[in-house]
C-alpha cells in the first residue's frame, strides 16, 4: 500500500475537548506504519506490537476499520452528541436526518442510511439482522439485562460479517504489511476470560444466548452452538471499543482533570486494535474518524523496541488520577491488574 500519511491529519489538543477528525476519503480502511510488527505471545499480555525504529511524537501508526459497529445514540435523541450512523459498515458516517436522501428501515429507529445507494450496498448486512431486530429488540429493551440491547446487537452485526465472509471469503486475510490478520479467525482467537466471570453472570448470558441468539426462534442464520455463542459474547464484551468523540491517551495529562461531558456514540469491534495493550501512561493516543475508523498517533517519542500501549479509558477523568480507581476499573471490565510503570510507581510497588 502506497499510502503516505499527511501531516495535516494530526490532531493535538492539550485537553480532551471533542475534536472530530476531518474526513479523508482517500484514506485506506486500514493502515499500519511500515516499521510496526506484532510480537510473539507474551505470557501475561498476549500478542503486542512494537516498532523496529524510533518513533517521533505525532507519527501516524495505525488506522483500523470496524469489523462491526452499532450506534448507541438513537436518532432524534436530544443530546448534543447524538450521532446516528449509516448502517452500511463501509460508510458508518453520521447521518444527517434532516436530509431528504436519508433512508430508514421499519425494524428499529436506529437503522438509517445516508441515501438509497448506501441502503442498496448495505442490503446483505442488514438482511441478516432485520428480522432479529423486529422480533426481539422491544423485549430486550424492556428487560434490565447485561449485556444490554446494544451489546447484543453488536454481536449480531459481528455474526453478520462472519456469515458474509463465509459466503464470499476474503482474497487476503492479512494486512498490507503481512503481519496483521483481518478475518473472523482474529475474533475466534481473542481472549474471552470466560473462566474468570462469575458463574451467575455466565448463567445469565447463557440464558440470553438461548433466548435471543441461537436456534430458529432467534431469527439468525448461523451455525454457532450455545457454548460457542457464549464465548463470542465474552470476547465481544471484553474486546469491543466504546467510541467517544474525544482524543484518548493525550500525553502529558491535562493539568486539570476533565469531566467527560458526553456519552459514547457507538460500540465497535476492530480486528487489529486488540493487539494494542493498555498502559496508564500510554504511548499512543487514539480517536475515531468520521467513518468509525480508529486512528492512532504517537503521543510522545517512542524508542525502538518499546511496546506500543493505549489507554482503555479516558485517563483525563478526575477519578482515574487515583491508582486504586484505575486498577479497580480494569479488574472489573478487563479482568487484569494493571502493572504499568505508572501504577507500580503510584502504588509504591517499585
Ligand atoms: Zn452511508
Ligand atoms: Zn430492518
Ligand atoms: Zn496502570
Amino acid at each position: 500500500m502506497s499510502y503516505v500519511p499527511s501531516p495535516t491529519a494530526l490532531v493535538f489538543t492539550k485537553t480532551p475537548e471533542p475534536v472530530i477528525l476531518s474526513l479523508e476519503p482517500e484514506r485506506p480502511n486500514f493502515y499500519v506504519h511500515p516499521d510496526v510488527y506484532l510480537t510473539t505471545d507474551d505470557e501475561l499480555k498476549g500478542t503486542g506490537t512494537v516498532s523496529k525504529a524510533n518513533v517521533q511524537k505525532g507519527t501516524l501508526l495505525f488506522i483500523d476499520n470496524p469489523y462491526s459497529i452499532i450506534p448507541t445514540a438513537a436518532p432524534g435523541s436530544t443530546t448534543p452528541y447524538s450521532r446516528p450512523l449509516c448502517s452500511r459498515l463501509q460508510c458508518s458516517r453520521v447521518v444527517d436526518l434532516s436530509s431528504a436522501s436519508t433512508k430508514s428501515c421499519h425494524c428499529v429507529t436506529e437503522v438509517v442510511w445516508c441515501d438509497a445507494d448506501c441502503q442498496a450496498l448495505g442490503k446483505a448486512e442488514h438482511d441478516f439482522e432485520c428480522s432479529w431486530l423486529k422480533t426481539h429488540s422491544k423485549s430486550i429493551r424492556q428487560e434490565i439485562i447485561e449485556p444490554d440491547f446494544f451489546s447484543l446487537w453488536l454481536i449480531v452485526r459481528t455474526l453478520a460479517q462472519r456469515e458474509l465472509e463465509l459466503s464470499s471469503p476474503p482474497t487476503s486475510t492479512t494486512g498490507p504489511n503481512g503481519t496483521f490478520p483481518c478475518d473472523w479467525n482474529v475474533i475466534r482467537g481473542l481472549r474471552s476470560n470466560e473462566d474468570e466471570l462469575q458463574p451467575l453472570k455466565v448463567q445469565g448470558w447463557r440464558s440470553l444466548a438461548e433466548r435471543y441468539l441461537v436456534g430458529e426462534h432467534s431469527m439468525l442464520r448461523h451455525s454457532l452452538s450455545v457454548d460457542e455463542m457464549l464465548t463470542l459474547m465474552c470476547q465481544v464484551e471484553i474486546n469491543h471499543y466504546d467510541l467517544w468523540t474525544q482524543l484518548i491517551g493525550v500525553y502529558p495529562l491535562p493539568a486539570e482533570p476533565v469531566e467527560r461531558a458526553e456519552s459514547c456514540f457507538a460500540y465497535t469491534m476492530y480486528l487489529r486494535t486488540p493487539f494494542l495493550n493498555h498502559s496508564c501512561d500510554p504511548s499512543l493516543m487514539h480517536q475515531p474518524d468520521g467513518n468509525g475508523r480508529m486512528v492512532f498517533h504517537a503521543t510522545r517519542f517512542i524508542p525502538a523496541g518499546e511496546e506500543f500501549s493505549i489507554a482503555y479509558f479516558d485517563l483525563a477523568e478526575p477519578k482515574y488520577a487515583d491508582v486504586k480507581e484505575r486498577r479497580a476499573y480494569l479488574e472489573d471490565e478487563f479482568c487484569f491488574t494493571c502493572i504499568c510503570p505508572r501504577c507500580l510507581q503510584e502504588s509504591g510497588e517499585n
